[in-house]
């Protein structure tokens, strides 16, 4: 845990307007995409940081395109690169809070980075399996999409009924190693799944993203495998999937949505929303 008392100071919206527009209080110049120091860092030394996806207030990875988002993308890369080689810094988390039902206090599309100083507990329980869940054989009725380099599939057991993962075919271990091309389809597949997810849920769905790669302890992490986890907040749309008692105290989920009927729907969400 990390206790970040100062963080309870922080407003849940700045009155001056939104921040992250071109001219606002943390974007004063203009920019395609930018990274910034988070004001109310969750961790210090200048380990959490803010990545712009777009001067555009009301835009989304959708919206971007894959030219758009293939920029955010790029960025997540080079300041995954740049974090990781601090000694200070063991994992380079990238995450997407989307929507104020997730938390996130400002509306402008971005992202954030924390770079821990440890191996996070869930990437590490991920990271010693014995074998690479992902480069295994892929249940067909799991598969929500098939690009060149890239699938998207739900999980075996799913935390969230709409959960999807997003990951290379190729065991690649992190976003600076995977490439310019590799990531140009990561941006792909990325928007495919999202424009899936609004549709079957609505365009205003809130969710989280994250991505899970390679530690930067300079050890061997056979295991890593770059993926994205892809964690719409609803059970269907409109409604809200809460996690309570039962998930935070036994640490057991109940699905409400069995995975291969999640994993059918999505498949089909294709078309103009
Ligand atoms: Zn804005
Ligand atoms: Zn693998
Ligand atoms: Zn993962």
């Amino acid at each position: 845990m990390v206790v970040t008392p100062w963080r309870q100071a922080r407003p849940n919206l700045p009155e001056s307007g939104c921040p992250f527009c071109p001219g606002g209080l943390e974007a004063p110049r203009p920019y395609r995409v930018a990274w910034i120091p988070n004001r109310w860092p969750g961790l210090p030394d200048g380990r959490h940081e803010v990545i712009l996806h777009s001067p555009d207030h009301d835009s989304s990875f959708p919206a971007l395109g894959v030219a758009g988002t293939a920029r955010v993308i790029e960025l997540w890369s080079a300041r995954t690169a740049e974090l990781g080689a601090r000694t200070d810094v063991s994992y380079v988390f990238v995450f997407e809070n989307r929507g104020r039902a997730v938390g996130a206090t400002i509306d402008h599309p971005h992202s954030q980075i924390l770079a821990f100083n440890l191996v996070p507990p869930i990437a590490q329980a991920e990271l010693s399996q014995a074998t690479c869940d992902l480069c295994g054989d892929p249940d067909d009725r799991l598969i929500v999409a098939r690009h060149p380099a890239w699938l998207a599939r739900v999980p075996w057991a799913p935390s969230w009924p709409y959960e999807v993962l997003i990951f290379p075919r190729r065991h690649v271990a992190d976003l600076p190693t995977a490439g310019p091309g590799l990531r140009a389809g990561l941006a792909a597949i990325l928007v495919d799944c999202l424009s899936r997810v609004e549709r079957l849920l609505g365009a205003a769905v809130p969710y989280m993203l994250w991505v899970h790669q390679r530690p930067t302890t300079g050890q061997d992490w056979p295991a890593a495998h770059l993926h994205l986890h892809l964690a719409p907040l609803l059970r269907r749309p409109g409604t809200i999937r809460h996690l309570a008692a039962a998930e935070l105290g036994a640490g057991v989920f109940f699905d409400p949505v069995d995975p291969q009927a999640a994993a059918a729907q999505l498949k089909t969400a294709t078309g103009p929303s």
